[in-house]
Order: structure tokens, then sequence, then C-alpha cells
């Protein structure tokens, strides 16, 4: 974790909790925070819920003045139209989201989420000013046949090709790691991160490389985000199951206190 990097803790709750829980979680999680001073200048905390409890989180967080950030689990690469199901960037930013979570691999497998349509989601939250959270990650046998970090490198290349440098936020989510309880070594999600940053600065220079949040995420928890973030190269979670939790989300948004 570099200093001039605000770590983000980012809960991506999947399709978990209706609009009255997410009211009831949040509200929970907000006061947990508030009552063990966490400091989100220090370290920024961010939810994804589903997109049907986008309005009511907006109002809790408007209203009570939470320093909560937001956003969406995914967007549609286009702007409006027949679209039947989809979600335009404009609809997530006009309710005061500031981020979306763009190919998670739940995505890719289940929706069929090639990288050319992960490019074109890139520059439609890029349109709408939300900074995506692009996610990129290897499968087991990705691990095997190319070794650590030769497809998620080429994830972020394919979601980058032709967009010019803006604010972003890579997350390495390596697919065997997620919601199965074993989650990379700090080593090897360092190994990967790094790769990806000097990607980042092959394809937008040294700065941005250098000023780009990198998280990682699969199975973190309150036990293993202090030793994942120890390193230079790691600046924040994407948490899954961990998120829906709130005094195990809580304590790993509060890492800073673990960090030894
Ligand atoms: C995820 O789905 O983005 C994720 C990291 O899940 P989990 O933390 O449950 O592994």
């Amino acid at each position: 974790m570099a200093v001039d990097r605000r770590p983000l803790i980012a809960g991506n709750w999947k399709m978990n909790f209706d609009h009255l829980q997410a009211i009831a979680f949040t509200q929970k999680l907000a006061w947990t925070l508030r009552d063990a001073n966490h400091d989100y200048a220090t370290t920024e905390v961010a939810i994804f819920p589903p997109f049907t409890d986008l309005r009511s989180i907006q109002n809790l967080i408007e209203g009570d003045k939470f320093d909560l950030a937001y956003g969406g689990q995914d967007v549609s690469s286009h702007d409006a139209g027949a679209y039947t199901g989809e979600v335009s960037g404009s609809f997530l930013k006009a309710l005061g989201a500031s981020y979306v979570l763009i190919g998670h691999s739940e995505r890719r497998q289940y929706h069929a989420e090639t990288d050319e349509i992960v490019r074109a989601k890139v520059e439609a939250s890029l349109r709408h000013d939300l900074i995506p959270i692009i996610c990129v990650g290897e499968t087991e046998s990705d691990l095997e046949q190319f070794g650590p970090s030769a497809v998620p490198v080429a994830q972020l290349r394919a979601a980058l090709s032709g967009i010019a440098e803006k604010d972003i936020v890579i997350a390495y989510e390596p697919v065997w790691a997620i919601g199965t309880g074993k989650a990379a070594t700090d080593e090897q999600a360092e190994q990967v991160c790094g790769a990806l940053r000097t990607a980042l600065a092959e394809a937008w220079g040294m700065a941005p490389a250098e000023s780009t949040r990198i998280l990682y995420g699969g199975s973190v928890k309150a036990t293993n985000i202090a030793a994942l973030m120890r390193q230079p190269n790691i600046d924040g979670a994407l948490v899954g199951g961990a998120s829906l939790d709130i005094s195990e989300f809580a304590s790993i948004c509060r890492f800073l206190k673990h960090v030894v």
C-alpha cells in the first residue's frame, strides 16, 4: 500500500438484500464504523448493492450524511434505447453512484461478457463520469496453463485498449479464490498486482500507473486483509461474502488498526 493512494474497501453484495434489508444493513454498517471512529479520509468504503436497492441507499446515505460511497454491480454499454433489462450509466449517475463494477468473473462466466463487452462498458462508465472498477483474474486452469499474471494482464490491456488515461480502479480477482475460502497469498496477489501496474504504466505512463488503485479480491476476511494491505501494489480489497457480515466487513475496513 503506497501512502498517496487512498485505500478502498469495496463490498460487492451480489444478489443479496432487498431494499428493506439494504437500508437496515447500511444503517448498521455506518453506525458500526462511526462507533469505531473509522476515518473515511484514510480508508474509503464503498458498497455495491443490487440495482433495486440503489434509490433507498441514496436516500439513506444522503439523508443521514454517511460517508459511504456506492455504485452499481454492472452497467450497460449503451446509453439508452431498446435494451430490455439493461441499466444505463446515466441512471446510476442520477442515483449518486460514484463507481461501477465491470467485468466481474460472474458476469464473464454467466453472462458471456467478453473482453470487448468489458471494454465497451468501461467506455460507457467513463462517458457518465462513473469510476469503473475493472475486474480481471485467471481461472485455475489459466493459472496452470499460462502462469499467474498473463490472463489478468491481457484482460486489463483489452479493457483499456484505445482508452486514454482516466480515473479508474483495477480489481485483481483470481477466479479460483472467489467464494472458495482459499485466498491468494499476499505474495501471489502482490506479484499479479505489480504486473498489472506495470501494464498500466506501459499503456498510460508512470504517473497514472502510480496513482491508480489496484484492489485484491477473493476470500478476503478480517484475518487476511492486514497481510494483503502490507504489499506495496495492493491498495484495497473487493470483498464478496464477508461484505454481508457487518462486524467482519467493518473489521476489514479498519485494517489499519491491525496492520503491524
Ligand atoms: C467477489 O465476488 O468479488 C469476491 C471477492 O467474493 P468473495 O470475497 O466471497 O471471495
